[in-house]
């Protein structure tokens, strides 16, 4: 390898480096998480002649949930209303860690892919 492409490849190890290292800081940031989507549910009640039954307006509520699936099926925690923002806000940590393996394992490959490249180019031929 010409020394210029050398010293080219040895400057993107270095970014992957920093890469990897500030998407690692992000995951250290993160609060509680919990896997779902929080949602606002209104309801009809065991009354059969209440107007929750004709009018869909009249419903009760709302009530609150946090759905998500475990082993293929969909498991619902009733919330509080009071305890709603706290559920919510754990669903987003949730995201942002998905997001954060995601780009994780994305720099990962582009890093493995340079340090790749580097050996090939050091180890003798055989
Ligand atoms: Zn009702």
């Amino acid at each position: 390898m010409r020394k210029n492409s050398s010293q080219t490849l040895t400057n993107l190890i270095r970014q992957d480096a920093n890469r990897f290292e500030s998407l690692k800081q992000e995951v250290m940031q993160l609060d509680y998480f919990c896997k779902g989507t929080v949602l606002k549910r209104m309801m009809k009640c065991g009354n059969q002649k209440c107007a929750c039954h004709r009018d869909p307006a009249r419903r009760h509520g709302p009530y609150f949930e946090c759905t998500y699936k475990v082993h293929n099926k969909t498991v619902n925690l009733k919330l509080y209303p009071e305890v709603t923002p706290l559920y919510r806000a754990a669903t987003l940590q949730h995201r942002k860690l998905k997001s954060l393996l995601t780009r994780l394992e994305r720099q990962s490959r582009v890093a493995l892919a340079h340090l790749a490249k580097q050996k090939l180019a050091s180890s003798p031929k055989a």
